[in-house]
């Protein structure tokens, strides 16, 4: 049997929580200290000990736990996580179905009721990721659900709970037979090689499938491209596959060079034909500025935070610094494809980021686009919070 216990949310968060807000912040729980083991089924009352909703404790990178249901009488067991996975696989009906993608987010946490928890997946392989122990100690639901509903290849999980949100180090594979990795994906009709075995990433984020086909469809005919923080070359290859003359893929990981020949090479695009660049973006604005190159299509879309030998950056701060070293090396009439994952800071400031590295460059910009998480990327429309994505494709004037 689950612990159920009572927990005393303060009156500002009452109202929140009653629209549907589903996290649980530690400074609304007035007395944090009665959360004490992960994994407890928690009911959220007000000071008179009226109900509100209930959820799990569970402490992560942000907040203490997750809201599961307002009804009091409904029990978190097996039945809850299968209506909540059942109504979210329905949701992703279209896609399963499309043999063109088969790679995609099944289950996407709080957007599908279940804050925490995550399920992608790759062909018939899953992965499920953990935010919390608490939400890890629910596992035997998940993994009973997944054995009910649907026909996998296998199974792997991704423990992301050290606290940080960060992937602790594991043995992936949970259950099914092992995956002879890399395997193939298909997205919009490219080709992905994935490993789901080998630590944190997979070799391709399949929250930018949206632009990765804007980029192939609308924005890569004929054009010189130049791709910062370009991990596996994702983004490059989509613009290859859409008539790029050329693409210049910078990552400062050594992984990024064998993983980059790999994805062109499963589309049949030659890599020598491509430049491949291990070293540190800032170093490459330097040299391309030095040498005076210009591109037609920059795609910016570097990690929230990072730390090489010689800088840190983190986007919230250094974004329109950054931004100003692309627009420095983009040709008049050029586009860039600028990104950020930063879930600290919503659209409009993203927008007055953009704007402050055009004012200090000199330049002025048109905005053709604007995108953010897909589909299956399900979140609330009421908290925008939860949708952490946020791309704008813009022309540089002058
Ligand atoms: N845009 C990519 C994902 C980027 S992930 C895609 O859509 O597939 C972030 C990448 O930035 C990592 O591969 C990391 O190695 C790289 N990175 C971090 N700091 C960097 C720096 N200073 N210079 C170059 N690459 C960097």
């Amino acid at each position: 049997m689950t612990k159920t216990l009572d927990v005393q949310v303060n009156a500002q968060s009452i109202a929140a929580f009653k629209k549907g807000y589903p996290l649980i912040l530690k400074d609304v729980v007035v007395q944090p200290d009665v959360l004490k083991e992960d994994g407890t089924i928690i009911r959220l009352v007000d000071k008179y000990g009226k109900f509100i909703a209930k959820g799990y404790y569970g402490n992560q990178n942000k907040g203490v736990g997750w809201v599961l249901t307002r009804k009091d009488e409904e029990p978190i067991d097996f039945a809850f996580f299968e209506s909540r996975m059942k109504s979210a696989f329905a949701r992703r009906d279209l896609l399963m179905e499309d043999p063109e993608t088969t790679a995609f987010r099944l289950f996407n946490g709080e957007g599908d009721g279940i804050g925490g928890l995550t399920i992608d997946y790759f062909d018939g392989y899953y992965v499920v990721s953990w935010y919390s122990e608490g939400i890890y100690s629910m596992k035997h639901h998940v993994y009973g659900v997944l054995d009910k509903l649907v026909e996998y290849k296998a199974i792997y999980e991704k423990k992301r709970f050290d606290g940080k949100g960060q992937y602790v180090e594991q043995d992936d594979f949970v259950k099914g037979t092992p995956g002879d990795f890399p395997i193939i994906v298909k997205e919009n009709g490219m080709n992905f090689a994935v490993d789901l075995n080998d630590g944190a990433m997979t070799g391709i984020f399949l929250d930018q499938r949206d632009v990765r086909k804007a980029i192939r469809d609308n924005y890569a005919e004929g054009k010189n491209v130049l791709n910062t923080f370009s991990y596996t070359g994702a983004f490059s290859v989509a613009a290859s596959l859409g008539g790029a003359v050329k693409t210049t893929s910078v990552d400062l990981a050594k992984r990024s060079l064998p993983k980059t020949i790999e994805q062109f090479s499963v589309n049949g695009i030659d890599y020598e034909q491509q430049d491949i660049k291990v070293m540190d973006v800032f170093d490459y604005f330097r040299y391309a500025k030095r040498h005076e190159l210009k591109f037609d299509l920059v795609v910016l879309d570097p990690p929230s935070f990072a730390r090489s030998k010689k800088h840190t950056f983190s986007t919230a701060k250094d974004y329109p610094a950054l931004l100003q070293d692309a627009i420095a090396i983009t040709a008049k009439k050029g586009i860039i494809v600028a990104s950020t994952n930063n879930a600290s800071f919503g659209m409009k400031k993203f927008k007055s980021f953009i704007e402050k590295a055009f004012s200090e460059s000199g330049s002025t910009y048109k905005i053709l686009e604007e995108s953010s998480l897909p589909k299956d990327f399900r979140t609330n429309r009421d908290f925008p919070e939860f949708n952490y994505l946020k791309v704008v494709i813009l022309q540089k004037l002058k």
